[in-house]
């Protein structure tokens, strides 16, 4: 079922009991509490009115728990706001997504990161040479992974290649999108498989410690912009079966575009002072796979949590003829 990246021995088989079997005690027993217990902020920096007068930092950390950031890009530097994830492991730390700026001059990002993994070094007794970072994303969108060119002269550091065939080669997988392989942080695993429909080049990431699925752009609490309706469907399929055979503590997409009450921030927007939460639950998850069973054109459904815009790309609610560009 699973083909493990050879050149790298990056991925195995579907975990087993590795994690009961961590031999030193300094290592860090990432499944003695599962799921890992965290939090999320209350409220995300969101922006400002004037980007200009802006003095949030370029990008928010936010600590979940003690092994696992969440970070955000500041809306004043990129109206996307992109949300990355850091997941810790004993051996290895995997970064997802690189956010929408690419000079490391106009936006540290690697700083930022360097320091997250300095102070979690610190805390944990371990040396930072010691650690490999890899550096990953969930589609070939550059909201993604624009700031990976920031990385490439770290040491021990690898990152995902910027083709469909480098991103299914970095993980190792033989028959993308239904392959589901298993990533070992040391200690933690990570599972992986294709998630395709907003783009072909997709992943779903799954943290076996706080039990966090990722879902990217192809399910995320904001316009869901569907280009290839068949495959998202069947991917939303593997979601749901994941999620009948898995325990998931939340679903986390990569933006958030809609406020408390529903609304459908415009696009482009920099500021959004009552955006609502970007986790997402199963319940909503199943939710909007069934209204997805009633969609039969394009597009844009409300679920009640997130727009399924079916072949509507670049246009939002508020468009009243989006299709009139003469
Ligand atoms: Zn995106």
């Amino acid at each position: 079922m699973v083909v493990p990246f050879a050149s790298a021995a990056l991925v195995t088989a579907e975990p087993g009991p590795q994690t009961a079997t961590t031999p030193s005690a300094e290592r860090i027993d990432f499944m003695a509490n599962v799921p890992a217990p965290g939090a999320f902020p209350g409220k995300w920096i969101c922006g400002s009115p004037s980007c200009m007068d802006n003095h949030d930092p370029p990008v928010q950390v936010h600590w979940y728990n003690e092994h696992t950031a969440f970070l955000r890009q500041n809306k004043a530097y990129s109206y996307e706001a992109p949300f990355m994830h850091l997941y810790f492991g004993n051996d290895r730390i995997l970064m997802l997504d690189q956010g929408f700026t690419t000079l490391r001059t106009d936006w540290a990002l690697r700083d930022v990161v360097d320091d997250c993994i300095g102070k979690w070094c610190l805390r944990h007794g371990r040396r930072v040479e010691n650690m490999e970072l890899l550096l990953a994303f969930s589609h070939l969108h550059s909201d993604h992974y624009a700031a990976l060119n920031q990385f490439i002269d770290r040491p021990n550091t690898r990152c995902m290649g910027l083709t469909h065939e480098e991103m299914v080669g970095f993980w190792g997988m033989t028959n993308y999108p239904e392959e589901r392989v298993a990533l070992d942080l040391g200690g933690r695993n990570i599972l992986i498989w294709g998630s395709p429909g907003h783009v072909i080049s997709e992943f779903a990431y799954y943290d076996t410690s706080t039990q966090i699925l990722y879902t990217g752009d192809m399910f995320y609490r904001g316009r869901c912009y569907i280009s290839f309706w068949d495959k998202w469907f069947d991917s939303m399929t593997r979601l749901i079966d994941f999620a009948d055979t898995h325990p998931v503590a939340h679903v986390v997409g990569c933006h958030v575009e809609i406020s408390r009450t529903g609304e459908d921030y415009p696009y482009g927007v920099t500021y959004q002072p009552d955006e609502a939460p970007m986790q997402l639950t199963v319940a909503e998850l199943r939710k909007a796979y069934e209204v997805a069973k009633t969609v039969t054109r394009p597009g844009i459904y409300f679920t009640g949590s997130v727009f399924l815009c079916n072949q509507t790309r670049g246009t939002t609610t508020s468009d009243t003829n989006p299709y009139a560009y003469s």
